[in-house]
């Protein structure tokens, strides 16, 4: 096994700058997946580590070699592309044998290991198919085969499922999962997708505006945010910019108000020292939600009831204050009846689920 260094890699068209000085490194074996907005350059980057763009600047190493200036066929990399980009004209077995091909291997090694690579997306019977006889999946399926017939090092799969319904691209991604430790090979997935990159990475690298946001394990992107950028992009979150209010040890939110005039306030577990504003964020899950008030000293606020979404198996809630409202995610389970709109509700969180987004944090 094989892993990827990535080291000052920027790259410039005409005046747009797509990646500006991004560095990482993916492990051997890793299922390493890039995940950010559209237009924010993950495509750009995986064209860098397949060699079909030479960047601006940077050094891209696989393994231990320089292959910045290689082609992809001396690169020891497979690619999926968005598009599946399969041959139209050409037999399933004949798209998977492709690269063998080009490399030019012999006919029975060349049988071998295309219909092992079919075997491993579970399309043995459909060798003899064209493509526009298969379903989009199992389109997908045979460019994942397609890439892992030659045997590659290393993995690359841009978007791949993202044309699939929502029941198929689940069964695919589950597959994809399998595949990829069955096989042990290094896998870099480019995705746009939140749910589809924690669920299934070893690690995610979180890219916005060409720049590496933040690079961590799904719990650690998801619970401890670098920044605002981070926290928006995976998942819903309440943000709040507040002031520390010393008297109290709590911060204070000068844009939400209660309708009994006070300032929403929140006490976090721990305290950022000698700052005197805070960017901090609770989850929408850490929040409980009750139509009585319970008898507790903090965290607590009373709102109105301003939107009910029913997502099947929770509630999305949003809790309108006199100024400024908080989102509520709670479970199904929690709710035998709907609550409405205009109801008076009580909520309330735990000091540890308040996250500080912008600095150091001291406890
Ligand atoms: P993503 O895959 O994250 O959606 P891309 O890597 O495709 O983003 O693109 C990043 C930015 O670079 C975009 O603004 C895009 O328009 C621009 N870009 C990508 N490829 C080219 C190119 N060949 N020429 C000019 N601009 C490009
Ligand atoms: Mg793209």
């Amino acid at each position: 096994m094989i892993g990827i260094n990535l080291e000052h890699i920027s790259q410039h068209f005409g005046e747009q700058i797509a990646l500006d000085d991004v560095s990482l490194t993916v492990k051997e074996g890793e299922f390493f997946s890039l995940l950010g907005p559209s237009g924010c350059g993950k495509s750009t980057l995986l064209n860098i580590i397949g060699g079909f763009l030479e960047p601006t600047k940077g050094v891209v190493y696989i393994g231990d070699q320089d292959v910045t200036a290689l082609p992809p066929y001396q690169r020891k990399t497979g690619m999926v592309f968005q598009s599946y980009a399969l041959f139209p004209h050409l037999t399933v077995f004949d798209n998977v044998a492709y690269g063998l091909k080009v490399q030019k291997k012999k006919k029975a090694e060349i049988k071998q290991k295309v219909m092992e690579s079919l075997s491993l997306v579970q399309l043995e019977a459909f060798a003899k198919r064209m493509p526009h006889q298969l379903s989009g999946g199992q389109q997908q399926r045979v460019a994942i085969a397609r890439a892992l017939a030659i045997q590659p090092a290393v993995l690359l799969l841009d978007e791949p499922l993202s044309n699939l319904d929502a029941k198929l691209r689940k069964n695919m991604q589950t597959e994809l999962r399998n595949i990829q430790r069955n096989v042990g090979i290094t896998t870099i997935l480019v995705t746009h997708d939140q749910e589809e990159a924690l669920s299934l990475s070893d690690r995610i690298g979180i890219l916005g505006e060409g720049k590496i946001q933040q690079i961590g394990t799904p719990l650690e992107v998801y619970r401890q945010p670098n920044n605002r950028f981070v926290a928006e992009f995976i998942g819903q979150v309440n943000i709040f910019e507040a002031v520390y209010d010393e008297a109290d040890s709590a911060y204070t939110v000068p844009h939400l108000t209660q309708s009994n005039g006070q300032h929403v306030q929140l006490k976090a577990a721990a305290h950022q020292e000698n700052r005197e504003k805070g960017l901090l964020m609770l989850r929408p899950e850490r929040i409980s939600i009750s139509s009585v008030r319970e008898e507790v000293q903090s965290n607590h606020v009373t709102g109105v009831l301003a939107d009910v979404s029913y997502i099947g198996h929770s509630l999305r809630l949003v809790v309108g204050l006199d100024t400024g409202e908080i989102i509520v995610h709670a479970s199904d389970a929690a709710f035998p009846q709907l609550p409405e709109v205009g109801e008076t509700v009580h909520i309330h969180w735990q000091p540890d689920d308040i996250v500080f987004l912008d600095s150091k944090v001291h406890t």
